[in-house]
Formats: C-alpha cells, sequence, structure tokens
C-alpha cells in the first residue's frame, strides 16, 4: 500500500493543496481507490463518513479534470455530485474548493429549504463541480436553469441514505439525463440489495473498495479510574504492578521531579523501572526507551513532554499517577495503548484534589470511566473540604460520578485494584 500521496501519481497542485491542509498519509480507502479512479475505472465504495471517502473520490476527479481542462459551458458542470443532506453537500463542495484551490477548480452547491436564485445564479457560466440534493436539483433542471447532459464523472455519496429518503425516482430521472459514457462513483455505507441493485444499473466492472473506520482508543482501550488518596499512590501502584502481569506499562506523572520520585520509590519496592522526563540527557532518554522496548524493564515512568513522540508497539496498561490538567494530554497518554487494533488498559488515580480534572476527561470524552471503588474522600472542589461524618462515625458515601454510559470493566486489573483499594478501605474505616 502506498505511504504517501506522492507515491499515488496524484498533480502537484492536488498535492499542494493537501500539504495546506496537514494530510501526511492516504487513509485505507485513499490509497485503494485513489489509482483506480485515476485511471478512469467505476468504483463502488463501501465506506462511512469519517474514512476519508469524500477526499478519496475528490481528488482523483480533480486531476481527472484537470488532465483535459475543458472550459465551463453556461449552467453545466463535469462532475455531478449527488448527496442525501444539504449539510454533507455543503461539506462537499468546501472539500472541492480547499482540494481544487490551486488547480483552479470551480464548485457550487445546490439543495433544497433555501431560496434557489443564488443557486442559480452560481451556475449561470457553469462550473467544474456541482454538488447537489436530488429533489431541488431537478427543479433547476426542469426550470432550465442547471443543465447536466454534459456531466463525464457522476458521484452516488450515501446511495443507502439516498434511498432511505425516498429518492430513488429522483435518483433514477437523474441518472437516466447523464451521458451513459461517463465514469461513476458510487459510495453507500451499508450494502441492503435495493443499493446493490441501483449499483449495479449504474456501474460498468466497477472496483469494490470495502472499508470500516478504524477503531478509536475509546473502543479499544478499557478505562478505569480508582479513588485514591494521595498519599497512598504510591502503595496503590505498588501493589497494581506486583499483582498483575503487565508486559509493557507506562506511568505518566505530571512533574519532573514526580518522576524522579516515584522512580526511587519504585526502586525501593523492588520494581525495576526506567523514567524518562526532560532534565535527562538525550541519550538517557534513548537508552532508557530502548529498554522499555525490551522489556528491560517492563515499567517506564515519563512525563507528558518526555512521552512525546514515543513509538513503542504493544504498550499493554498506561497508568496516570496523577491525572493532566489538560483533558486532551488525558487522550493522547492512553492512545499509547490499543494501538493498531490491540486491546490495552488505561487506570487512572484520582485523589481528592483532581476530582474536577477527572469530571473535564469526562466530558470531554462523552462517557464515564469504571469506578473500581468509590471515592473514600470528599472531593476538595466541594465547598465543604472537611470530611463530614455521619453520626455514628462512618464516612459518609461520597457522591457518585456519572454513571450513564459506563465502559466495559477491564477484568484483571479491575479486580487487582479493586482489591487492593477494598483493602484500604477497611484499613481506612479501622482507623476511623
Ligand atoms: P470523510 O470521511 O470524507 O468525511 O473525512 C473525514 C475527515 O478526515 C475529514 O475531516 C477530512 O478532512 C479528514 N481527512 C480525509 N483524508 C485525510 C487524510 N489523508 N489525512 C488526514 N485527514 C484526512
Amino acid at each position: 500500500m502506498p505511504i504517501s500521496f506522492s507515491d499515488l501519481a496524484l498533480s502537484p497542485l492536488v498535492l499542494r493543496s493537501l500539504a495546506e491542509e496537514g494530510y501526511a498519509t492516504p487513509t485505507p480507502i485513499q490509497a485503494k481507490a485513489i489509482p483506480h479512479v485515476l485511471a478512469g475505472r467505476d468504483l463502488f465504495g463501501c465506506a462511512q463518513t469519517g474514512t476519508g471517502k469524500t477526499a478519496a473520490f475528490a481528488l482523483p476527479l480533480i486531476d481527472r479534470m484537470l488532465a483535459a481542462p475543458r472550459g465551463a459551458a453556461p449552467r453545466r458542470c463535469r462532475t455531478l455530485i449527488l448527496a442525501p443532506m444539504r449539510e454533507l453537500a455543503g461539506q462537499i463542495h468546501q472539500s472541492f474548493l480547499a482540494y481544487g484551490r490551486h488547480a483552479g477548480i470551480t464548485s457550487a452547491v445546490i439543495y433544497g429549504g433555501v431560496g434557489q436564485q443564488p443557486q442559480a445564479r452560481a451556475m449561470m457560466k457553469g462550473v467544474d463541480v456541482l454538488v447537489a440534493t436530488p429533489g431541488r436539483l431537478l427543479d433547476l433542471i426542469g426550470q432550465r436553469l442547471v443543465d447536466i447532459r454534459a456531466t463525464e464523472f457522476l458521484v452516488l455519496d450515501e446511495a443507502d441514505r439516498m434511498l432511505d429518503m425516498g429518492f430513488i425516482h429522483d435518483m433514477r430521472k437523474i441518472i437516466a439525463m447523464v451521458p451513459r459514457e461517463r465514469q461513476t462513483l458510487f459510495f453507500s455505507a451499508t450494502l441492503p440489495a435495493e443499493v446493490r441493485s441501483l449499483a449495479d444499473t449504474m456501474l460498468r466492472d466497477p472496483l469494490e473498495v470495502h472499508v470500516t473506520p478504524q477503531a478509536t482508543s475509546a473502543e479499544t482501550v478499557s478505562q478505569s479510574v480508582v479513588f485514591v488518596p494521595k498519599k497512598e499512590k504510591k502503595a496503590t501502584l505498588v501493589k497494581l504492578l506486583k499483582a498483575e502481569a503487565m508486559p509493557r506499562v507506562i506511568v505518566f506523572t505530571r512533574t519532573k521531579h514526580g518522576a524522579d520520585k516515584l522512580h526511587r520509590d519504585l526502586d525501593k519496592a523492588g520494581i525495576n523501572a526506567a523514567a524518562i522526563h526532560g532534565n535527562k540527557t538525550q541519550g538517557q532518554r534513548e537508552r532508557a526507551l530502548a529498554a522499555f522496548k525490551s522489556q528491560r524493564p517492563p515499567v517506564l515512568i515519563a512525563t507528558d513532554i518526555a512521552a512525546r513522540g514515543i513509538d513503542v508497539d504493544h504498550v499493554s496498561h498506561v497508568v496516570n499517577f496523577d491525572l493532566p490538567h489538560e483533558p486532551e494530554t488525558y487522550v493522547h497518554r492512553i492512545g499509547r495503548t490499543g494501538r493498531a487494533g490491540q486491546t490495552g488498559e488505561a487506570v487512572s488515580f484520582c485523589d481528592a484534589e483532581e476530582h474536577s480534572r477527572l469530571k473535564a476527561i469526562e466530558k470531554l470524552i462523552r462517557r464515564s470511566l469504571v469506578r473500581q471503588n468509590e471515592p473514600s474522600h470528599e472531593p476538595v472542589v466541594e465547598r465543604e473540604p472537611q470530611r463530614r461524618r455521619s453520626p455514628r462515625g462512618r464516612a459518609r458515601p461520597a457522591p457518585r460520578g456519572s454513571r450513564s454510559e459506563p465502559m466495559a470493566a477491564p477484568a484483571p486489573v479491575a479486580t487487582a485494584v479493586a482489591q487492593a483499594a477494598g483493602r484500604q478501605r477497611r484499613k481506612h474505616r479501622r482507623a476511623l
């Protein structure tokens, strides 16, 4: 599979726009489809939004139009794209403008629910690309404000959605109006029988490409939180590291000082670890990383800055010894595990002062981390920072976090930490 856009034989004008968009590598559907679309072949793509399918058809079509330049003819287009909804049509139009800006590509978008005058005006001189929803397109064709009889390239995007929305008759009418001699690209997220039969009537010897969106860390990483008083974090970590087989674990601390201290503490507890942070020399960091890669030791303590750019495969666990100030940092941290379709586990320690950070993380990722225990301390952010006692001297149950959509419990670590936390709670109660 090609590893960069320049391997795909796209024009330098298109490559320049891609570099400006910050696209470095083609997505799987782009890598598979672009060479064939460039060669003029029809395409049947089974892909959802988020896979990069828009660029998979837009980039080679811009190139195809550049390769055979032709001035625009009034009310006509060279490429016609049908989309089910105005939002999607608008996005496709914007993508053509962005990818085609150095190639001088002109594009117009037409959809229902708004006045037709500006849309008719945009079509007066003709355009390279017309993105349209079926109903409004037929309206404008009926009024002779748009003419699709010179279309060279036809794209149907989200064909299944168009069928669901009852556009089949409109689509058939439109297809009957475009020349038979054309290149057709057909995309659908699902493949019910009607989609298949529509595709069969429209495509000639198409290349079939099926892609699924890459799983995000939210799906491949089990994420949980352990509520633990600050001074007990070290003991909890030691228990966790000793209790479970963790082939490669990265422990994140917020500060360099914290990383060094934890390194010494683990050493005292007989746990072999390496540490990397900004005060270590380049040589020390490289050696620590190389050792960690070969699992000697299997534990790496890292600050966020030092962890940037670390590329180690098969990290089985991430432990957030401290929660980061920025919730986005949490997402970067857990992205170190569960890569390339493998599963991973992320365990976060949360002390009384870190509740608001936990909330910010859960808001960002739009779900709750699995609670391995209940906080035995009140969040410091509460107005009354002191522990409140019930009349019998027991700690009141602490407020539960939102449990709207808990993730699957990470089995082994959950058990080990829950047991450790349970022991701590019992000890804590005895001490009261
Ligand atoms: P789509 O599936 O076409 O809706 O694209 C999903 C998102 O991925 C859009 O925001 C695109 O801008 C972005 N995108 C598409 N191709 C690439 C790529 N090769 N590299 C980075 N981002 C991309």
